[in-house]
């Protein structure tokens, strides 16, 4: 039976049935449910299947999104996925986790007078679909190459890379200082917006495919970057950017006062059964605590609503701008204030003080002034309006920078750019290191999952090329 498309004047959007945040709070599991068959379908087909579409264009990957619309409102789901997949290694991940207000679904036409197709949703239910009906095999390349590549870093970028080359027939390594493949798909983003098996089929299924991870393996300290050169026929750096962005007042190292990411890797070794002294001792643990998030982005917005569920006293999070110059998703914004946290707006910490075993923050308000280039308000600290706030955990969420790569790997000619980021030649993806590739966060600068696979695709590509011609 064929289903209608151009259904939006019809069928209102509807995400998966969403968990009520007083049950969702007692768990640390996705709090969306998935689509059904039908409901799959009926969202599908409100597709008005555009001539030029704007959600394609909008997506870094520009993933076919009508084409598997189509046939998932044709119930096609096999063919779907193959569509689906062809551009994008872990469609199911970027349908749960990408921020589609900003990206396809934010730039859907039908979003003009109806609300937009609910892109992310759809393909994550194709792919779990496939997933669950055994569509997805081990890679089995035509032919087996006699060069291999050796990639740092198993995160989205590295794990897309790895697949399009093992595609090729190559042999590949992946070198990653964690005990697990995943980088911040695995240890960063907390469960509930990314549950971990989703993370951990992929990697096993590329194993299956005979690409071998080498986990608890720091380049620059298990083994040397040149030892890697000399071994393989080309090299690809995928290893994110780590350094946590620090205040600009000193802190005099008080306990209590912790980086986001420590707390949340923490909570999601946890959560994977691991046996965390840091948190069995209270240290990276919130629970019985008042704690205190510093920013205002997606790091922010997993601390406070990972904090909330390890049952934290109170739960506040203080940002210098207000919620309309927030730069995360507003989506998550939502939920966490669904999920009771206390936001202090316009609001900036200037001293923090241990007292008594709390450490006490002197928070300073703001006014807006001029818009940036990026159009958000520019910030002033009034130092004459100060109140204090007293906390038990301070969770510094300010971004990050990248570690110093070149130091790292013991490789000075590696070129970075001011930011720290590594330099690469962005129509070859190649550093100023011959055979030396890079892509991700690395060379971005902190950003998206879904910009971390089609850098990942690129360089794999690049590296081919590469190859093909030494
Ligand atoms: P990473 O995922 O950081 O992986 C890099 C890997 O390299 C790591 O496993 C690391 O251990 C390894 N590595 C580093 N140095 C070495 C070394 N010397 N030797 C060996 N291995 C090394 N994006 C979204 O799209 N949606 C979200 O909801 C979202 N939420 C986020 C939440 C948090 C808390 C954070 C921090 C980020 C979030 N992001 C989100 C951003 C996204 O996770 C990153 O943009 C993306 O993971 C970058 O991919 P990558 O492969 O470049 O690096
Ligand atoms: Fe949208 Fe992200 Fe999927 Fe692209 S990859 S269609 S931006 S959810
Ligand atoms: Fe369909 Fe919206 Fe994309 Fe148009 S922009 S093809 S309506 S999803």
């Amino acid at each position: 039976m064929t289903t209608k498309l151009l259904q939006f004047v019809n069928i209102k959007k509807e995400m998966p049935k969403k968990r009520g945040s007083s049950l969702r709070l007692k768990d640390f599991n996705e709090i969306y449910n998935d689509f059904n068959k039908l409901e799959g379908k009926k969202q599908a087909g409100r597709c008005s299947q555009c001539g030029i579409p704007f959600c394609q264009v909008h997506c870094p990957l520009q993933n076919n999104i009508p084409d598997w619309l189509k046939l998932a409102a044709e119930n096609r789901l096999e063919e779907a996925y193959e569509v689906s997949h062809s551009t994008n290694n872990f469609p199911e991940i970027c349908g749960s986790i990408c921020p589609q207000d900003r990206l396809c679904e934010g730039n859907c036409v039908i979003e003009k007078g109806f609300e937009s197709v609910t892109i992310g949703r759809v393909e994550k239910h194709i792919t779990d679909t496939a997933w669950k009906k055994g569509w997805i095999k081990p890679l089995n390349p035509p032919k087996e190459i006699d060069k291999s590549i050796g990639i740092i870093g198993s995160g989205p970028a590295g794990l897309a890379a790895a697949e399009e080359l093992r595609k090729k027939g190559y042999k590949i390594e992946v070198y990653d200082r964690y005990d697990r493949p995943g980088g911040l798909l695995i240890y960063g983003i907390p469960n509930f917006k990314l549950e971990k098996y989703a993370v951990e089929r992929r990697t096993q299924i590329l194993k299956k495919g005979g690409i071998v991870f080498h986990n608890n393996f720091e380049v620059g300290n298990t083994k040397s970057f040149d030892f890697l050169r000399k071994k393989h026929n080309a090299i690809l750096i995928a290893t994110g950017v780590y350094k946590a962005r620090e205040l600009d007042f000193s802190e005099e190292n008080l306990t209590g006062v912790v980086p986001a990411l420590d707390f949340l890797i923490t909570s999601n070794k946890k959560g994977l059964g691991d046996n965390v002294p840091e948190f069995d001792n209270g240290e990276l643990n919130s629970t019985d605590k008042n704690v205190v998030v510093i920013g205002g982005g997606d790091t922010a917005m997993d601390c406070v609503r990972t904090a909330v569920r390890q049952n934290a006293k109170s739960v506040t999070c203080l940002y210098r701008r207000n919620r309309e110059n927030m730069p995360g998703s507003m989506r998550e914004v939502f939920h966490a204030e669904e999920e009771g946290i206390h936001f202090s707006w316009l609001s900036v910490p200037t001293k923090f003080r241990g007292v008594n075993g709390h450490v006490n923050i002197d928070v300073a308000k703001v006014a807006l002034g001029e818009s940036d280039a990026s159009g958000r308000m520019i910030p002033k600290t009034l130092l004459n309006k100060t109140h204090t706030l007293k906390a038990d955990l301070i969770i510094k969420a300010l971004g990050f920078n990248p570690e110093n790569i070149p130091k790292m790997f013991d490789e000075p000619k590696l070129k970075v750019t001011n930011w720290g980021t590594l330099k690469i030649d962005h129509n070859t993806m190649m550093t100023s290191e011959p055979g030396v590739f890079a892509a991700g966060d690395i060379v971005r600068g902190a950003s998206l999952v879904v910009w971390a696979i089609k850098d990942g695709r690129d360089a794999a590509e690049s590296i081919h090329k590469y190859l093909i011609k030494c």
